[in-house]
């Protein structure tokens, strides 16, 4: 029984689709209640939050969260649903490249850095490039793993554009792994969901890989 409310719940957080995610009975803090933990967190780092150079960071961080964590405001599926459109008789891969990642673990909120790439065979609808790029942003403009980031974009292409399948990969570099903890720079972590032919079509997923210049072996699969 607990592991059935366990798996209900990851379902529903994962299909969520607004910044109402368990903040229902939250009462959101003030925008001055928000600034007065950053100035904590500056006292705890040991330095005085009154002195001059940091005396407007509270509002400046404060700030910087609202655009850094956007997402939570944003439905990703009203996003694509409201732009689909029938394929003429396009029924080739679309792939897109190479888009700049920019997100933060939900470890340490610090920046994951990287590239996210997407690819799906269209069976009725398409979806505009942008709405692509901005459906990664949603997600990723959010408190995150990388996993889930992974998952939460390509089971939304899923769902909602009903595609013949989906393939995200994402590799990106963690700051909390390469300025702190273990201090690895330069180590990437590379994260995949294949979905629908891109998981059991070998070929479709290959054409995809060497599409996106995937180097030797399948990446992890998540
Ligand atoms: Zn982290």
């Amino acid at each position: 029984m607990k592991g059935r409310d366990m798996d209900s719940a990851v379902v529903e957080h994962r299909t969520s689709t607004s910044s109402r995610t368990g903040s229902e009975a939250r009462r959101r803090p003030r925008r001055t209640e928000a600034e007065a933990a950053v100035r904590t967190l500056i006292e705890w780092a040991g330095d005085d939050p009154d002195r001059e150079g940091l005396k407007g960071t509270p509002e400046r961080v404060v700030r910087a969260y609202e655009e850094f964590f956007a997402g939570y405001g944003e439905d990703p599926v009203a996003l694509l649903a409201s732009t689909f459109e029938k394929t003429a008789a396009y029924d080739q891969m679309i792939v897109l490249r190479d888009i700049r990642l920019e997100s933060h673990c939900e470890h340490h909120i610090v920046p994951i850095l990287g590239k996210a790439h997407v690819g799906y065979l269209p069976a009725e609808r398409v979806v505009g490039i942008s709405k692509l790029v901005r459906l990664i942003e949603v997600f990723a403009k959010r408190m995150q793993i990388q996993e889930a980031l992974t998952s939460q974009i390509a089971d939304t292409i899923q769902d909602v554009l009903k595609p013949r399948g989906v393939g995200v990969v994402i590799d990106a570099a963690h700051q909390c792994m390469t300025t702190r903890g273990i201090r690895k720079p330069g180590v990437s972590l590379v994260t995949s969901r294949m979905l629908g032919c891109f998981r059991d079509d070998p070929t479709t997923r290959r054409e995809f890989l060497s599409m996106i210049g995937a180097r030797g072996s399948t990446p992890h699969r998540s």
